[in-house]
């Protein structure tokens, strides 16, 4: 049976590490073409080689999303290498303690530890879009995946930079939903709930117990079910979903 994305080309961020590796490698066992991109090109490589082994192609491509020249690069790579960019998964993001501000009350949070979370979870998703719709325009179409999170729908403590920026993403997918439609891009977003990658080691060693107590399903997601939701979402199986926000969080959010 052909895969979803035959003969498609995918654009993933933060394809290095956790949720964009799975997908990245999801890209790919359906038939898709992958620029696998991050921050980390060595780590990216990494997963290059890991869609090779399974009889795939792929690119690596250095990136990294604060900076709107590098994004451009990078779409104009994924480009050059297949020749169109039909899926994109905007994916790359980091979380609170990696600029020390886990835990940090919202009034209490240093003016850069805001920014910095916020430039690239939410200005690097836009970045992303914008250089990605540029191309789907001119060939008439395309599908657009942003990560958001299940903390893109409802509120935690601790964490306001994080909330406040995940918000954003499901209000700017939604936003490019609207505008992009007659364009013929589609642009969803996914929900993640606690998903077993590195960024979640810190939190779930501290908070594990409590946080599982409210999952519905009782245990963390695997990267490999958010690429599932994300493949389904880029193929045209989904050709009439856009500006949906799907959960995929083990009945998190249904409480
Ligand atoms: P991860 O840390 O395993 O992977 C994140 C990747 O993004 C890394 O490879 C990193 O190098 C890359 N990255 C970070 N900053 C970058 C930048 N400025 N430019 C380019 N690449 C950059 O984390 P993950 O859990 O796979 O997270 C992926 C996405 O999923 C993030 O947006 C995260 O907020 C979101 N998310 C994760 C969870 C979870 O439970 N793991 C839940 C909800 C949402």
């Amino acid at each position: 049976m052909p895969g979803l994305l035959e003969g498609k080309s995918a654009l993933v961020t933060g394809a290095a590490s956790g949720i964009g590796r799975a997908a990245a490698l999801a890209f790919a066992r359906e038939g898709a073409w992958v620029a696998a991109s991050d921050r980390n090109l060595d780590a990216a490589k990494g997963t290059v080689r890991a869609i090779e082994a399974a009889g795939g192609q792929a690119v690596a491509i250095a990136c990294d999303v604060t900076e709107d020249a590098q994004v451009a690069a990078m779409v104009a790579a994924a480009v050059e290498a297949f020749g169109s960019l039909d899926c994109a998964f905007n994916n790359a993001g980091i979380a609170p303690y990696q600029l020390n501000s886990a835990g940090v009350l919202a009034a209490d949070l240093e003016e850069a530890a805001w920014l910095g979370l916020i430039d690239v979870n939410l200005h690097g998703v836009w970045r992303c879009l914008r250089h990605e719709v540029a191309q789907m325009r001119k060939q008439g179409g395309g599908a657009i995946v942003n990560t958001a999170s299940i903390l893109g729908l409802v509120g935690s403590g601790g964490a306001a930079s994080y909330v406040a920026g995940k918000h954003a993403v499901v209000g700017l997918t939604k936003a490019a939903a609207i505008d992009h439609a007659p364009e013929n891009i589609r642009v969803n977003a996914v929900c993640p709930g606690y998903i077993e990658t590195p960024m979640t080691e810190e939190t779930m060693r501290r908070r594990g117990e409590a946080i599982m107590a409210r999952v519905p399903l009782a245990r963390m997601g695997t990267p490999e079910e958010i690429a599932e939701a994300v493949v389904w979402m880029c193929s045209d199986r989904a050709g009439f979903v856009t500006g949906a926000c799907w959960q995929v969080d083990g009945g998190y959010t249904a409480r």
